[in-house]
Order: structure tokens, then sequence, then C-alpha cells
């Protein structure tokens, strides 16, 4: 039994497992996990570990795991079979000059979306944005509020992201504020009060402002970025990065 602090109610209480992305989005495999701090320190060498259940941690309680996942799961992953779709008819990383069509429940995306990055950020996120915790727990409410953009890119990178809110100053343009979930075909990203850290991402904090019943067709311009390093908002090509450095990752990470 794991106690603690629930990521989006804030109480204390018993935690259960929460998938991220949920279960049925390709996230019932093992997976290998391996800390980035090893990968950065020549001193601080660690092997990793496999979780057996996919992608995910102890975050959430029972009722706001129950929750969320009724109202919203089903939707998202509706959202990522189509993802993987349109990335499967791509052969290669670049940023669409076509609308691709999706047929989507818009809010219960976007609320799912934050559940996940409830649960990858820390315990105290829900303290410091009440508004979204209100938001994602009554599943009726509409509107994004504090500073908060949700965007969203395709990838088929072998790589699992997982970035709490960070900042990154990117010489020539500026200071960022985000998080980012990227878990092939999707890569999602957070901005709080901050300009998106790429052009390119497409933007669909818009989601936010459809009713919970409400299910169209929207043409959506998703690039397909690479993301060939395990390093948050990274979208350089191989070329970009090195060759020499691209073998010494995959080396590292026996890819
Ligand atoms: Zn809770």
């Amino acid at each position: 039994m794991v106690i603690g602090k629930c990521h989006i109610c804030g109480l204390e209480k018993e935690l259960t497992f929460e998938h991220v992305p949920p279960k049925k989005a390709f996230n019932d495999k093992p997976i290998f996990l391996k800390m980035m701090e090893s990968l950065l320190s020549e001193t601080k060498k660690t092997k990793g570990k496999t979780n057996q259940r996919g992608f995910g941690e102890y975050t959430l309680c029972k009722k706001c795991n129950n929750e969320t996942g009724a109202w919203y799961a089903k939707s998202y992953i509706d959202f990522v079979y189509q993802s993987f779709c349109f990335l499967s008819k791509l052969s290669e990383p670049k940023q669409n000059q076509i609308l691709l069509p999706f047929h989507i429940y818009p809010l219960r995306i976007i609320k799912q979306i934050i559940c996940m990055f409830f649960s990858v950020n820390g315990n105290l996120f829900c303290d410091i944005h009440p508004n979204l915790v209100s938001f994602v727990l009554n599943k009726e409410k509409i509107r994004l509020k504090c500073g908060v953009k949700i965007y969203c890119y395709l990838t088929n990178t072998t790589f699992i992201k997982r970035c709490g809110i960070a900042s990154m100053i990117i010489q020539d343009k500026g200071i960022f504020v985000f998080s980012e979930i990227t878990y092939a075909p999707l890569g999602l990203i957070m901005t709080i009060d901050s300009k998106p850290p790429d052009d390119r991402l497409c933007d669909i904090s818009y989601f936010a402002n459809y009713e919970y019943n409400y299910c169209d067709t929207f043409f959506l311009n998703i690039p397909f970025l690479p993301a060939n390093t395990p390093f948050p908002i990274d979208f350089r090509t191989e070329k970009e990065i090195g060759y020499e450095n691209i073998k010494k990752i995959k080396h590292y990470f026996n890819i």
C-alpha cells in the first residue's frame, strides 16, 4: 500500500498506480527507466530499472484516478489511435503542410492531458494551480485559466520523456517555462505564462472551450517532429545533433 498526497485533489490518501499515458494508449508493455542524471554525470552511472506495468507512478487517489479515467481516458485514447494512423502514413519527420482530420471530443482530451501533467509534476503542483484542479475535477467546466497552454506534436521516437515544470533559456529565443510528456505517437507540452518553445508545435489549448459532450471533426496541423534524444523540447535532427553524438546516445540506451 502506498500512502501519500494525491497529485490532483491534494488529500493524503492511499495512492493508486496512474498510467501516463493511459494503459490502452500503447502503455501496457514493460519499459526501461534510466535517470537523466546518470546520462549527464560521468561519476553517477546507474543501470536503470524495468517497470513491468508500463510508464506511470503512484500519484493519484482512487477517486481521482477512477473519475478522471472514466470521464476522459477513452477520448484521449481515440485521439492517440488517430494520431498513430496519421503518423504511420508519414515516412519522415517534417512539418505537415496538410491539415489532418481528427474526429474527437476536444474538452475530454485536454482534461486527460492536464491530468497526466498533474501526475508527472510534484504533489505541490495542485496547490499552485487550484484553477487546474477544479478544471479536471469538474467534468463540465470549460476554459483554461492561469496562463496554461497545451501543445502537441507527432513523433515516432523510442524515448519516453517525462519532464516536470522546468525553465530553459534558449539563445536568441528567450526563456521558456514548460513541462513535457512524450510517448509515441504524441508529444505533449504544457507552458505556463510562456511562449511555446518551438513555433512548429500545434496549439490545442482551445480544446478547453468546448462542452463536455461536444464531438466533431477538427482539422489539425500537428507537425511530425524528431525526438532523437531524451532531453525535453529537443527537436533537432540527427544531422544537427551530430551522428557521433547520436551513436553515443544509442549506445548508452542500448537502442
Ligand atoms: Zn485525489
